[in-house]
């Protein structure tokens, strides 16, 4: 897109009063981070940028009005020094990056990987939700308060965890903690073993049970759901239909049995390898899908909380608390441009719903619609502008 282009202009303005007007997207310790700005080219074109106070840095976002904005996940005691060991590092959040794109979704083989629809959507923010409740509260303890969401701007979730046990960790222990949430360290052989029964000849399977913590509680808990919920949900788990049939029968048994890590009240040949196995696939769903290096890396530029991301003109919004989540709807509460009207020509075969209101498909046809809608377009490389009418 050449500079002299419209909708680049339009952008530029559009930008430019988002950030004289907001006051929403100042990190905290702003002078110990290091900023990077981008063009629609490249998120990140210049980086090592250091601004002492948060109107320092306002100006420059209104003068040069930047479509992507990234801000370190560490602070520093010189941000803009070279190269990294010159910063002086001081500590860094715990970041979690996720991105519908990663989720392998049906609806993406329909509409591509640049678009994102409300499945895309619904599915990234319930990985989300995973992460905080199923890992980061109760297998790692971080409060509510210590754990900040803000949408990513296009289609998934930052999650920032800011508390003093993880600010000095470095790459080999974060990715100690990423690797746990990806389950890539359960080691399945020590998950289940045989246990002869004392005065007889008999083996049980003892294996783990709901209330121990950490992966072992884990599955035992989502194990007793998935026995509940029918035979289709343990077929899925590729158990054979017979087999399926009869744990569901008795499934009251074989739930009292995992209740006291007997996982043997039901008789299956090759006990052992066939728990191993569907409790591997289990893990495998039970996992949470982060984006590992931004996670493992302590000098990560992540996207500005409360910047509009130049993908979509939306706003990576912060939530006040992650529970705010379950409620928000990008598609109308990250809208950012909500002044005027833009006189688009258009070209997709995708619906945009924004705002309540749905919007295409359009056969390279001249439309005037709504500020959002219509940049929203532009920047997906859908649209391009003909005419804004303020
Ligand atoms: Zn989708």
């Amino acid at each position: 897109m050449a500079p002299n282009d419209p909708g680049m202009q339009l952008l530029s303005k559009l930008l430019s009063d988002f950030y004289r007007k907001s006051n929403a997207y100042f990190p905290d310790r702003i002078e110990e981070r290091e900023f990077g700005i981008g063009d629609l080219e490249r998120k990140i074109a210049y980086r090592h940028l250091q601004f002492k106070s948060n109107e320092e840095f306002r100006k420059h976002m209104i003068v040069n009005a930047p479509p992507y904005v990234s801000c370190s996940s560490a602070y520093y005691h010189f941000p803009a020094g070279r190269p990294m060991s010159a910063k002086g590092w001081i500590g860094s959040e715990l970041i979690f990056d996720l991105d519908a794109n990663d989720m392998q979704l049906d609806c993406q083989k329909v509409h591509g990987g640049s678009w994102v629809c409300s499945n895309c959507l619904e599915n990234v923010k319930a990985e989300t939700l995973k992460l905080i409740e199923d890992f980061l509260i109760p297998d790692f303890g971080f409060s509510e308060k210590e754990i900040k969401v803000n949408f990513s701007g296009n289609r998934g979730y930052h999650v920032h965890v800011n508390s003093d046990v993880i600010m000095r960790l470095d790459t080999d222990a974060r990715k100690e903690v990423s690797d746990y949430i990806s389950g890539n360290g359960i080691d399945f052989e020590q998950i289940f073993r045989e246990e002869v029964i004392s005065g007889s000849r008999i083996r049980k399977l003892v294996g783990p049970r709901p209330d121990e913590n950490g992966w072992r509680g884990k599955i035992a808990r989502k194990f007793i759901t998935i026995i509940n919920s029918g035979k289709e949900d343990l077929e899925q788990m590729g158990i054979d239909k017979s087999i399926a049939k009869k744990l569901y029968e008795k499934r009251a048994l074989v739930e009292m049995g995992i209740r006291n890590g007997n996982w043997d009240m039901v008789y299956i040949k090759n006990k052992t390898d066939f728990w191993k196995s569907v409790i591997k696939k289990q893990a495998v769903a039970q996992s949470d899908r982060i984006d590992k290096n931004v996670t493992n890396d302590t000098g990560h530029m992540i996207r500005l909380a409360g910047s509009i991301h130049g993908g979509s003109g939306l706003v990576a919004r912060k939530m006040a608390a992650y529970r705010n989540m379950e409620r928000f709807d990008p598609m109308k509460d990250a809208v950012a441009f909500k002044e005027g009207q833009i006189k688009i020509r258009a070209d997709t075969k995708n619906v945009l719903n924004m705002n309540g209101k749905e919007y295409g498909p359009y056969n390279h046809e001249v439309v005037t619609i709504e500020t959002a809608p219509a940049m929203y377009l532009y920047l997906k490389g859908l649209a391009e502008v003909v005419e804004a009418i303020q």
